[in-house]
């Protein structure tokens, strides 16, 4: 569909197109009936450059070719899951015409992260590490939870992936608890994440998190709450990646009518 043809259909650039999340997003828009692609950017040199988006991420032919350069005019979404390198530069390119921004990258500098603050007071940006719209409501149960359960009950974290993630805890286990510290006043001095051996006792506020990994799992959190005499388990399982690119792209129809400033998905579904 042209975006000329539909009033309400919304112009999407999206950036590390010819990445694994690229690809889904790509799919997901040419899926959509309110989305167009007009865009689709990746890293100069990279070997898409100059291939049909659509049939690079698996599809049909779409017409728009990944290019290595872009400028997104106003009423335009830049949905950015690229590298935290070139953020920096994304971010200039949407401040010159004013184009909203989705930003998936992880792993920003300081740097960036300020430069991401700096240039959200000229434009709208959501900026979130998880696009799962389960595992955000899932953080805002788990905070309302903790709150009318009091300190009393125990906390105890459980994330489960496919056998090749590098890192443990999960980036998603670790906001968990930090979220379930802050809600109750503790640091994050209080999350553990290694128990073994003779002085493994748990102690009074502690905040366990621990990791299982193995076959091809997507990735699985679930929060204990552990009372006297009853226990509640919160669980959030992910069965495929298009889950975070579906998230984002409801960021996308989200962000484009906003002030500017910096938002998260708990903006994006009216959870604060
Ligand atoms: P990937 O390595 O498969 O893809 C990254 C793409 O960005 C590549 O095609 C690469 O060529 C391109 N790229 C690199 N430099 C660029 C530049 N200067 N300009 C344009 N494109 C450039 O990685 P991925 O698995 O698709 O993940 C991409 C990012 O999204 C990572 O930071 C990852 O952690 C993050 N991610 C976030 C979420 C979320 O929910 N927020 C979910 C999944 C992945």
């Amino acid at each position: 569909m042209d975006y000329n043809d539909h009033e309400k259909v919304i112009p999407i650039v999206i950036v590390g197109a010819r990445g694994r999340m690229g690809k889904v997003l790509v799919q997901e828009v040419v899926a959509s009936d309110d989305l167009s692609l007009v865009g689709a950017v990746d890293r100069s040199g990279s070997p898409g450059i100059g291939q049909d988006a659509g049939t690079f991420a698996g599809g049909l032919r779409i017409d728009v070719e990944i290019t290595d350069d872009f400028a997104p005019r106003r009423g335009t979404v830049v949905v950015d899951f690229s590298l935290p390198e070139a953020t920096s530069s994304n971010l200039d390119r949407c401040l010159v015409h004013g184009a909203g921004l989705v930003l998936g990258t992880t792993g920003l500098d300081s740097k960036t992260r300020e430069h991401l603050l700096a240039a959200s007071k000229e434009i709208p940006i959501v900026h979130a590490a998880n696009y799962s719209v389960g595992v955000t409501v899932l953080t805002h149960l788990a905070t309302l939870a903790a709150r009318a359960l009091g300190p009393s009950w125990d906390n105890e974290i459980l994330e489960l992936h496919h056998r090749h993630k590098r890192d443990a805890p999960s980036g998603t286990a670790l906001r968990l608890a930090d979220q379930l510290a802050k809600t109750s006043d503790r640091t994050s001095d209080s999350i553990v994440t290694q128990r073994s051996g003779p002085a493994a006792r748990r102690h009074d506020g502690e905040i366990g998190v621990a990791s299982l990994r193995g076959g091809d799992s997507i990735g699985e959190h679930c929060i204990f709450y552990l009372g006297d005499g009853e226990r509640i388990e919160l669980v959030h399982r992910a069965h495929e990646r298009a889950i975070f690119a579906r998230g984002a792209l409801r960021a996308a129809r989200w962000v484009l009518d906003r002030d500017p400033g910096l938002y998260d998905m708990s903006h994006v579904l009216g959870l604060v």
